[in-house]
């Protein structure tokens, strides 16, 4: 950030956003210590700081289990902590709020506050339910109160951490360790034959797929996309195929099947044969794309 300013300038930043466990990162947490720091470091420079909360809940219960000074605290106290540095939130309700659909824009500064909730009448509907049905805000403020308790938390990374440790067994290659809502498989690792322009996490989600009904998602060169300028695609380092947990969805047995078809997957990794794509949307190819075997 510190060399961005130096290129730029600071007033050519309007803001930064500060994401909680973000998928391509492998689902891992960030500190309170890293998010004071950023915060120390924006309020230096007059930027402003926009939170991704669509997974702080998630995020808080890491802290308050791994970061030293938390276990004492409760989850929405540390929550309440992690919102204070920052402006502002824009929250996913249909992750950690356990609802279907939504969600919202949150300030702490009035005057952002008054801008937006003008904005909102002519993008949206009224500020009071945001273009939303009143029961699915209501269903929210109900997963707002649910998803802050601990027991429901630790049961839900509880369930990701179960996995965790049948793939740990196994030998299976992912990251670890396990993020909140989701394990991310190595595909790079798994199957170390293919080039990475033959989508070895495609291939991987695929192979799982058509092994399971399992749908997984990658999130390597294909998620990457290209650039603008060259139309080369990007190479990311990690080609990873996230295995997502919805909360509240599955069962035990569920996640003893999910172990069981990476496992088969993983014993004929030596005949898996990469992909070509067939079809490239123009934006997000990740959604749309389509693939067939070389
Ligand atoms: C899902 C998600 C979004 C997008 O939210 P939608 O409700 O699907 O529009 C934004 N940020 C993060 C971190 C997400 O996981």
């Amino acid at each position: 950030m510190e060399s961005l300013i130096n290129k730029v300038g600071a007033n050519k930043i309007p803001y930064v956003c500060v994401a909680a466990t973000v998928n391509m990162a492998g689902g891992q947490p960030i500190s309170m210590e890293n998010l004071r720091q950023v915060h120390a470091f924006c309020s230096k420079h007059g930027i402003k700081i926009f939170f991704d909360a669509t997974r702080a809940m998630e995020n808080a219960y890491f802290i308050k289990v791994r970061e030293q000074g938390y276990q004492d605290k409760s989850m929405a106290e540390i929550l309440r902590e992690m919102c204070s540095y920052s402006n502002g939130c824009t929250m996913s309700a249909k992750k950690d709020l356990l609802v279907n659909i939504g969600g919202f824009l949150a300030l702490n500064d009035y005057e952002i506050f008054e801008e937006a909730r003008n904005m909102v009448v002519v993008y949206e509907g009224l500020h009071t339910y945001g273009g939303l049905a009143g029961r699915d805000m209501e269903a929210m403020a109900l997963g707002i109160e649910e998803a802050i308790q601990e027991d429901h938390m630790r049961a839900r990374i509880g369930q990701v951490e179960y996995v965790g440790e049948k793939l740990k067994s196994i030998g299976i290659p992912f990251v670890q360790p396990v993020g909140g809502h989701t394990i991310f498989l190595d595909a790079k690792k798994f199957l170390p034959n293919l080039k990475q322009l033959e989508f070895p996490a495609q291939t991987l989600a695929a192979e799982l797929y058509l092994e399971s009904g399992i749908r997984a998602m990658e999130r390597g060169i294909v998620s990457a996309g290209r650039n603008k300028e060259t139309g080369d695609h990007y190479y990311p380092k990690l080609e990873l195929v996230r295995l997502t947990f919805p909360p509240r969805v599955y069962t035990q047995a569920h996640c003893d099947v999910t172990a069981e078809a990476v496992e088969a997957v993983y014993e004929n990794r030596n005949t898996v044969i990469g992909l070509e794509m067939i079809y490239e949307p123009k934006y997000l190819r990740f959604f749309q794309a389509r693939f067939k075997r070389i």
